[in-house]
């Protein structure tokens, strides 16, 4: 075991991570604070790392006395002077400000998104603000990529937190867990330029252009002649092209893609593709182009989802979309149609596993001809059954998002830990059901879920295990979250404040559900 003197000669940052738990551990310990071993990292001048006194978290940026390095004046806190190890140490104790995130973030690259190409990723949205030790602790040393910053707009909205905030919780969680494998940001479900604008100006780097509202599901049923009144009126000018253009492009016959797909539209097939899908490649180019512009030299990627929509995407239809953006000078990294079968919220996939596989590689087909990109799969979540053909197919060009899945494991630990919290958010789910599954995709009939008052303590986790209690609760964290009583909230400090005071078993609990859906894409 290294003395803490020793730490002071590095001449660039270094995560010391786990193997200096003792000399971190020896530091914490002089500022009368509990140090998490993995976060020690060194830098120019002085070392740093995260420390807590009960469930107060604080930074602290450790020198010899009084000779603390330049970089560390961009942190505010109070400095104290202490011994570890017989050295006398100046210690900064910097609480988990927004500029100490971003001084963090400048100072410590490791606790900024990068860009992460085609790696298979997985996403894994927190809702909470609590998850991301854990997340990391499931993905650490897999080799695919996490998106640890992942959060909609509506999200946000729904869990009263900002976006700054959600990036700022995530660079004290790598910073916690000393991560330094690189992370990914992904600003979800975009709709806007102005939603591009406020995640970009707070770093991150990918964006998921959702143009669901310019996706007319209509097109499917529509009969021919509405069809064709429809297809008259699209913005051929925004897309850069004619009728007869479009029609000179698709309808020349068979055209094989790589497997030996084969697709061969004929005028129907094109004008319902065209109307379904036309204004949201107009609308994911202008979002592309915007960025293209805000960014600069600027690094990013953007994926353009089209997984909130009535039906599901066709093959011609991801073949029509892909081309089009491709004309346009569109670039894109993930792809998210909309798949065959029901993706609802926190349960496995619903539907006909071989109709799943026959779509899927049709998908696949599409996007070896246009990328390679990665096939991105929202609502991810809990789908074990078609997370091993996803993985086969796609050769690991996966984009994998969850994070409702997070919060019910957080809620599993409520059960375990505050018993009494868990029965009124119980209680509460059943009143707030039918209102908050209106924007989601789910099927759960409450009154197959047992009541708070049916259940004693060590069953009360056990809503959690069945289809209709998962989807119970999980569509209700909005309201659970911001739910206002009287100055405060009705149950968001106490479940925060549970969460904090059993860290370690919600990071357990998030590693070990977590690492099932990471598992089946290991490896590719
Ligand atoms: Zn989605």
């Amino acid at each position: 075991m290294g003395e803490v003197a020793g730490l002071f000669s590095s001449e660039e940052t270094v995560v010391l991570g786990a193997a200096s738990a003792g000399q971190a551990e020896r530091i914490a310990d002089a500022a009368g604070l509990i140090a998490y071993p993995g976060s020690l990292v060194a830098a120019p001048g002085a070392v740093a790392l995260l420390a807590k006194t009960g469930v107060d978290k604080s930074m602290l940026i450790v020198a010899p006395e009084g000779s603390f390095p330049d970089w560390s004046f961009e942190f505010s806190g109070r400095t104290m002077t202490a011994q570890a190890d017989g050295v006398n140490i100046s210690i900064k104790i910097c609480p988990l400000t927004h500029d100490n995130a971003q001084a963090l973030r400048r100072n410590f690259p490791y606790t900024r998104p990068v860009c992460m190409g085609l790696k298979t990723a997985a996403g894994t949205g927190d809702r909470l603000g609590l998850a991301t030790p854990g997340h990391i602790r499931a993905v650490r040393g897999t080799g695919l990529a996490a998106f640890l910053a992942q959060q909609s707009i509506r999200e946000m909205t729904r869990t009263a937190r900002r976006v700054r905030q959600v990036l700022d919780d995530v660079s004290w969680g790598v910073f916690e867990e000393g991560f330094d494998e690189g992370f990914g940001s992904d600003a979800d479900h975009l709709k806007t330029t102005s939603d591009i604008d406020s995640c970009a100006a707070v770093g991150f780097t990918m964006f998921t252009v959702d143009p669901g509202d310019h996706v007319d599901g209509s097109a499917d049923s529509a009969s021919a002649d509405e069809l064709a009144a429809k297809f008259q009126k699209l913005d051929f000018g925004g897309l850069e092209t004619t009728a007869a253009d479009l029609r000179r492009d698709y309808l020349t016959g068979p055209v094989t893609l790589p497997g030996d797909v084969v697709i061969e539209a004929d005028d129907e097939m094109l004008l319902r593709a065209a109307v379904k899908y036309g204004a949201a490649v107009g609308h994911t180019t202008s979002m592309f182009r915007h960025l293209a512009t805000e960014r600069g030299e600027k690094p990013f990627e953007l994926e353009m989802s089209v997984d909130e929509t009535q039906t599901p995407t066709t093959t011609f239809e991801h073949y029509f979309v892909a081309r089009e953006l491709t004309r346009l000078g569109v670039k894109w990294v993930s792809m998210a149609p909309r798949f065959v079968g029901e993706f609802e919220k926190g349960i496995d996939y619903k539907g006909d596993l071989e109709t799943f596989r026959n779509s899927f590689a049709e998908h696949v087909a599409v996007m070896r001809r246009f990328g390679p990109y990665k096939i991105s799969i929202h609502s991810g979540s809990d789908k074990f059954t078609v997370y091993p053909i996803m993985a086969e197919l796609a050769d690991g060009l996966i984009h994998l998002k969850t994070a409702g899945t997070s919060y019910l494991e957080a809620l599993r630990v409520i059960a375990h830990v505050a018993p009494e919290l868990f029965r009124e958010i119980l209680a509460f789910a059943f009143e707030r059901y039918d209102t908050d599954k209106a924007s989601y995709h789910v099927s759960a009939d409450p009154s197959k879920v047992p009541g708070p008052e049916d259940l004693a303590d060590d069953r009360l986790a056990s809503v959690l295990n069945g289809d209709d209690g998962r989807q119970l609760l999980h569509v209700t964290f909005g309201s659970v979250l911001t739910t206002k009583m009287g100055e405060g909230y009705l149950f968001r400090e106490r479940l925060l404040m549970a969460l904090r005071s059993h860290e370690e078993e919600h990071y357990d609990a998030l590693q070990k559900h977590l690492k099932r859906h990471i598992e089946p894409f290991e490896g590719f």
